[in-house]
């Protein structure tokens, strides 16, 4: 078995066994707060669910924006090439369709000329904004695209 598929077996069991445990969780707690209130039973199982969603991307992004870079980045922002700086990682809380997610990635400055570049951010198409790509689709099909800013 493959090192990757190995991966991602050992992901899909964490996943699985947290599905698990929070489904017991919210069964336990849907039948102390709202007992046989549907429509609270309803809304605080969904907001559970999209909890649990935001956690599992949180997991699936972790480490996919930090860790060594294949070849160095390089500046030449109208100077010489020159190699950029790692200067550490940073966190920054995208919003996603199923709600807040923290993705922590690697920052990296040129000494020339200080342009900073996150390949985490580019890797996963949030250059420049703290919206995921699937909440950007869904607030452009609801034509929100120019009224809610996307910088973060
Ligand atoms: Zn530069």
């Amino acid at each position: 078995m493959s090192r990757a598929i190995r991966g991602v077996k050992k992901l899909q069991a964490l996943i699985q066994a947290e599905s698990q445990a929070e489904t017991a969780r919210i069964i336990q707690r849907v039948q102390r707060e709202a007992g046989l209130d549907l429509e609270a039973a309803e809304f605080y199982v969904r907001s559970a669910v999209l909890e649990l969603g935001s956690r599992v991307l949180e997991r699936v992004l972790h480490n996919v924006g930090v860790g060594r870079q294949d070849k160095p980045r390089v500046c030449a922002d109208k100077h010489l090439p020159r190699k950029m700086v790692s200067t550490g990682v940073r966190v920054k809380t995208l919003q996603t369709i199923v709600g807040p997610v923290r993705f922590a990635r690697s920052r990296y400055v040129c000494p020339g000329c200080g342009a900073v570049e996150y390949p985490g951010d580019t890797l996963l198409g949030v250059e420049q904004t703290g919206f995921s790509p699937g909440l950007r689709r869904l607030m452009t099909r609801a034509g929100l695209g120019g009224a809610v800013g996307g910088r973060a």
